[in-house]
This record gives structure tokens, C-alpha cells and sequence, in this order.
């Protein structure tokens, strides 16, 4: 059993929508969106923070960027504007220690987030 919330999910251990996944990264319904369109896209493999990333992640990432565009795309949001934001540490606001990027979409959003 995961203790990870994510890794839970991936597993299907966990209760949680799952909106696309391959062999390196996933998509998740948030549980709480704070937009229309609220994705969790997360590498599969557990990686606490940003700061855990090394030289060999960089596709990984790359590959997340691509993932979150298409899926901006396939929701309708892309367009009119969407939000990719990822938070590193308690302090800029991460609650869950496994990486994910926030794709947020279908509403207008301001700037700086606070
Ligand atoms: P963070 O605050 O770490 O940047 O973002 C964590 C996100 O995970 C939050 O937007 C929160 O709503 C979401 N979240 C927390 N617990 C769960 C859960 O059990 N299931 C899903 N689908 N999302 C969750
Ligand atoms: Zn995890």
C-alpha cells in the first residue's frame, strides 16, 4: 500500500480519476479544481520535488510539457489560455509530496497567484 496519495492513485489503490496515462506520466482529476479544467500531471515514478529532478529527467519533463499541451487542446482551453504551474516546498504551496504540475484552464486568471 502506498503511503504517497498519487503513487496510490497510479496504483489504483486510491480512489482517483485518472484522465490519461502512459508509460511515464498520468493525469489526474484534482480532487478540489480550482478551475473548469484542474489536471494533475504527475510522472509515474514517485519524485518528492522539483529539486529531486537530475540531468536525466529532462526528457521526462519535456515529455510533461507535451502532455499538458495536448491535453489543454483536448479539453478546449488552449486557445483562450491555460495555466502549467508547479509548486516546490510548503512555502510556495505544495501539500503533496510526489510532482505534479497543475494544468488549469476555462476560466480567466490573474497574475501574480499569491
Ligand atoms: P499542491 O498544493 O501540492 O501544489 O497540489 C496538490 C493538489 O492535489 C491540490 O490541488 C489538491 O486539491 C490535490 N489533491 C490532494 N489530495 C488529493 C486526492 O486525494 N485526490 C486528488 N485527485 N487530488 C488531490
Ligand atoms: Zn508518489
Amino acid at each position: 500500500m502506498s503511503t504517497c496519495i498519487f503513487c496510490g492513485i497510479i496504483a489504483g489503490e486510491i480512489q482517483g480519476k485518472v484522465l490519461f496515462q502512459d508509460e511515464s506520466v498520468a493525469a489526474i482529476e484534482d480532487v478540489n479544481p480550482q478551475a473548469p479544467l484542474h489536471l494533475l500531471i504527475v510522472p509515474l515514478r514517485h519524485i518528492e520535488t522539483l529539486l529531486d529532478l537530475n540531468d536525466l529527467d529532462v526528457e521526462l519533463m519535456g515529455h510533461i510539457c507535451s502532455v499538458a499541451t495536448r491535453l489543454a487542446r483536448e479539453h478546449g482551453v488552449a486557445e483562450q489560455g491555460f495555466r502549467l504551474v508547479a509548486n516546490c516546498g510548503a512555502a510556495a504551496g505544495q501539500s503533496v509530496f510526489h510532482i505534479h504540475f497543475h494544468l488549469l484552464g476555462g476560466r480567466p486568471m490573474k497574475w501574480p497567484p499569491g
